[in-house]
């Protein structure tokens, strides 16, 4: 009998869209989650399911579970969040990682590690290809994720490379849609949620920064392929979309889908916030065949429809 799927960090905003799509595709999914920034409304719609299951767990103490492939998200992914807590950031992504890929191991299941384009930090390096080693500043107040998420990239390759574990790492760039959480704090569900609000536009520093937005849907297609990709050498890859915009581009863009009156206004920017980002996604098109195709528009009224329902339900 095939093992169930195992989705860390499934009450999510990206986990809960990929227990939906595993559910779609006929698979038993196990949603583990400690409900540190995952909502329960985020997968109340698959409760009840026969081939659902929820555990409440925190991955920084170990669970045995037979499972066929885990998808390792379990990480708060906001700035606000993760810097909450920045000590216990930093074992989820080391503890918390050599626990689920012990599981991993002890399964024989192929593990996918959530990594971040924050492991290239302020890059020098731009756009940036899967073999830059960044520019992470280890004592900022980022640095509880950037360095987490780099010591989780190095545990994987360790245990590919001593222990037989296969794994799979994507680097995941700004991704965004329904059900990120309206206060979590990063730049996509602050500027709708002020838009449809009508309260200010909160632009950090003067907004020259730039970010690259991909759809959660391009996203889940691209970490899906990744997954199912047979070759344990193919190294991290860079999933995101490559259209580049700075943060007043992306005000103004909230401002017009939202038909809104919000002005913006320039608040502090926080100690290290990266100038730019952007994603070389040569290795993703080579070789799983993926590219983006939501644009931002299409996605953001997206979006918006959901935070519209969010805000009608307050
Ligand atoms: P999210 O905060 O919505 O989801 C993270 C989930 O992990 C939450 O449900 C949370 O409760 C859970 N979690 C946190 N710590 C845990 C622990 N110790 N044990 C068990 N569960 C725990 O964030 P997201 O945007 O869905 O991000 C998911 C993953 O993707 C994260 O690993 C994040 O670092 C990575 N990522 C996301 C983005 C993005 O733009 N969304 C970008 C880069 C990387
Ligand atoms: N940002 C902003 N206003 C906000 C929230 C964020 O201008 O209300 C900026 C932030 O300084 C950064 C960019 O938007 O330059 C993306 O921030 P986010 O927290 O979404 O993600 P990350 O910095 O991790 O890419």
């Amino acid at each position: 009998m095939q093992h169930p799927i195992l989705v860390t960090g499934g009450a999510g905003f990206l986990g809960s869209h990929l227990c939906d799509r595993l559910i779609e595709q006929g698979h038993e999914v196990i949603c583990l989650d400690s409900f540190f920034t995952g909502r329960r409304e985020n997968i109340a719609h698959l409760v009840g399911h026969p081939r659902f299951e929820v555990i409440r767990h925190d991955i920084v103490l170990p669970i045995t579970l037979d499972v066929s492939r885990i998808y390792n998200l379990a990480c708060p992914a906001s700035p606000v969040a993760y810097q909450h807590n920045p000590i216990k950031t930093i074992k989820t992504s080391t503890v918390g990682v050599v626990n689920v890929l012990g599981l991993a191991k002890r399964c024989g299941a192929r593990f996918l590690q959530a990594s971040t384009s924050e492991v290239y930090g302020d890059p020098e390096v731009h756009p940036q290809t899967e073999d830059y080693w960044g520019n992470v500043n280890p004592l900022g107040p980022r640095s509880c994720y950037d360095e987490g998420k780099r010591v989780a990239e190095s545990l994987c390759v360790n245990y590919a490379n001593s222990h037989g574990v296969e794994t799979r790492l994507i680097r995941i760039f700004n991704t965004y849609g329904p059900r990120m959480d309206p206060n979590d704090g990063r730049v996509i569900s602050n500027f709708i949620m002020q838009a449809l609000r009508g309260e200010p536009i909160t632009i950090y520093g003067d907004g020259s920064q730039t970010r690259s937005f991909c759809y959660v849907d391009d996203l889940l297609a691209g970490m899906m392929a990744l997954m199912d990709h047979d070759d344990n050498e193919l190294g991290p890859v860079n999933i995101g979309n490559p259209v580049e915009r700075t943060m007043l581009e992306l005000a103004e863009a909230v401002i017009e889908v939202t038909a809104s009156n919000s002005k913006i206004e320039h608040h502090p920017l926080p100690k290290d916030d990266p100038t730019r980002r952007c994603p070389n996604i040569d290795k993703a098109k080579a070789n799983l065949g993926w590219e983006p195709k939501v644009e931002l528009t299409a996605g953001l009224e997206k979006t918006v429809t959901y935070y519209r329902g969010q805000l009608a339900k307050s």
